[in-house]
C-alpha cells in the first residue's frame, strides 16, 4: 500500500460513511468535518482529497500510482485548492482570518471545469476563521456547487461557523477513540515508554495530541515546574528568580498551560477527587500543594492564569504577567 493512504484506526467509521455515499453516487458537495484537536482532521481531509481525485480509487483510498496521484504527491494537482489563513513571509505573522479575496479566488476556481476530468476538491482549513464577508461569499457556491465538486470545511469549533454555512453542509465528525484503542495505537508510536494513560488524560483523549506530547517542552518540564510551584509557596525559592528561569526555558503559554493543569489537579485533590486528576504521576507534589492552599486561593490563581492567557494573546508584557503569577504563589497567605 502506498504511503499516500494511511487512515488512523479511529477514522475508519467516518471513512466508511464517505465510501458508502460515493458508491451510492450520493456524495454531498459540501461538508463540515469537525472534531477535537488531535484526532487528525486535516490528515483525514488530505486522504479524502487524494481519494476523490484519484483515477482508480478503491475502498482503501487513492491508488498512489495514477497520473492524478502523482500530481497529488508532487503537491501540484491542478484540481485541488487549500484555503487557510495566510502567513506573511517577511514578518512570519499569520492572518487572524480567512479573507473575502481568498474565497473569491476559490469560487472562481470552482466555477471552471476540472483539468483532469475528475473531481475538483477544495479544503478550507480552520474554517471558523472565515470572516463574515468571506463566509457570505461562499454561501452561493456551497449551495450550487457543480457536479464532481467537493468542498470540505475543517474545524475544531463547528459552532463558530455561521448557521447559514452549517445548514448548507453535511456534517461529518471524527470522534475521539475508545481509551483501549487509543492506548494500543499510542504504544506502537511512542519513541520511549511513557504512561499512555497520562498522555491521553492530558490530551482530552485525542491520540495525535497525546503523541505530540512526548516532545512538548512543557510536558517534559511538568514535574520540575510543579515542584517549583510548591517551593515558591513554601518560600524555599524566590518567586522572581523562578519566574525568570522558566521565562527563559519555556514559552509563556506553555508555562501557563502547565501551571493551569497542576492547579486543576490541586483543586480536585482538595475536593477529595484524587482518582480524577490528570497528572497522576505528580500526586505527591500536588497533594503537598493542596495541603497548604485553600480552595479560594486556588480559584483565584486559576482566574489569574486565565487573565494572563488573554493578555499574552494580546501581546501584553509577558514577563511581568508571569512574575505576578509566581509572586501570588509566594504571597498567598
Ligand atoms: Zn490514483
Amino acid at each position: 500500500m502506498s504511503h499516500l493512504f494511511t487512515l488512523y484506526p479511529w477514522q475508519q467509521q467516518t471513512w466508511q460513511l464517505l465510501q458508502q455515499s460515493r458508491a451510492r453516487q450520493s456524495l454531498a458537495h459540501a461538508f463540515i468535518l469537525s472534531g477535537v484537536h488531535g484526532v487528525g482532521l486535516f490528515e483525514f481531509s488530505q486522504q479524502v482529497s487524494a481519494w476523490l481525485l484519484c483515477h482508480q480509487p478503491s475502498e482503501q483510498g487513492a491508488c498512489g500510482a495514477c497520473k492524478s496521484c502523482q500530481l497529488w504527491l508532487a503537491q501540484s494537482h491542478p484540481d485541488y485548492r487549500l484555503l487557510e489563513q495566510i502567513t506573511d513571509e517577511k514578518t512570519g505573522k499569520t492572518s487572524q482570518v480567512i479573507k473575502v479575496d481568498q474565497v473569491r479566488q476559490l469560487v472562481e476556481f470552482l466555477n471552471k471545469s476540472a483539468q483532469l476530468n475528475g473531481y475538483r476538491v477544495a479544503i478550507i482549513h480552520r474554517a471558523e476563521n472565515l470572516n463574515v464577508n468571506a463566509a457570505n461569499s461562499l454561501l452561493k457556491t456551497l449551495e450550487e456547487a457543480g457536479a464532481n465538486t467537493v468542498i470540505m470545511l475543517i474545524t475544531e469549533q463547528p459552532l463558530m461557523l455561521l448557521p447559514t454555512i452549517r445548514s448548507r453542509c453535511q456534517q461529518l465528525s471524527l470522534a475521539v477513540p475508545e481509551k483501549a484503542q487509543a492506548q494500543a495505537w499510542l504504544q506502537t508510536q511512542l519513541k520511549t515508554s511513557i504512561d499512555t494513560e497520562l498522555l491521553l488524560a492530558l490530551s482530552e483523549g485525542a491520540p495525535l495530541a497525546a503523541l505530540a506530547l512526548q516532545d512538548a517542552p512543557w510536558f517534559l518540564a511538568r514535574k520540575a515546574l510543579a515542584q517549583n510551584m510548591l517551593d515558591v509557596m513554601q518560600k524555599k525559592h524566590s518567586a522572581l528568580q523562578i519566574s525568570q528561569q522558566w521565562h527563559k526555558q519555556l514559552k509563556p503559554e506553555d508555562v501557563l498551560n502547565a501551571i493551569q493543569l497542576v492547579l486543576a489537579d490541586v483543586l480536585l485533590v482538595k475536593l477529595n477527587q484524587n482518582h480524577a486528576i490528570k497528572n497522576s504521576d505528580l500526586l505527591p507534589i500536588i497533594s503537598a500543594i493542596a495541603n497548604i492552599s485553600s480552595i479560594t486561593q486556588i480559584l483565584a490563581q486559576q482566574q489569574q492564569c486565565l487573565n494572563a492567557y488573554h493578555l499574552i494573546a494580546a501581546n501584553i508584557q509577558t514577563a511581568l504577567l508571569l512574575d505576578n503569577l509566581w509572586l501570588s504563589f509566594a504571597n498567598k497567605r
